[in-house]
């Protein structure tokens, strides 16, 4: 299992989540590469180790454990994976279409 981030987190990213991941795998923190430019924040399936810091922190309800998360954000799990499995911009391209496909 592992944690995921959501649908809220875009146009948020305030980062608070990455302050309290104790091994350190959401990303991209500030100071990394991608960090100015991505619309949201991604947690490493992994690496996360289920901890749940990351939910208390988030101001906007954008993190939950991936058997959490609603069908309407399901995409949201392999959006988390895509992010480090196939890099950057395949995983900001996911979060786009999906945003394209609330319009
Ligand atoms: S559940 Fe814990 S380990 Fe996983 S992303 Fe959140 S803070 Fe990090
Ligand atoms: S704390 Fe919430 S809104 Fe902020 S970056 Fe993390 S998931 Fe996004």
């Amino acid at each position: 299992m592992a944690y995921v981030i959501t649908e809220p987190c875009i146009g948020t990213k305030d980062t608070s989540c990455a302050d309290v991941c104790p091994v350190d795998c959401i990303h991209p923190a500030p100071g990394e590469e991608h960090h100015q430019q991505s619309t949201m924040l991604y947690i490493d399936p992994s690496e996360c180790i289920d901890c749940d810091a990351c939910v208390e922190a988030c101001p906007v309800d954008a993190t939950m454990s991936e058997d959490d998360v609603p069908a309407e954000l399901e995409i949201f799990r392999e959006i988390n994976r895509t992010y480090f499995e196939s890099g950057h911009d395949a995983g900001e391209k996911m979060v786009a279409d999906f945003l394209a496909s609330k319009n």
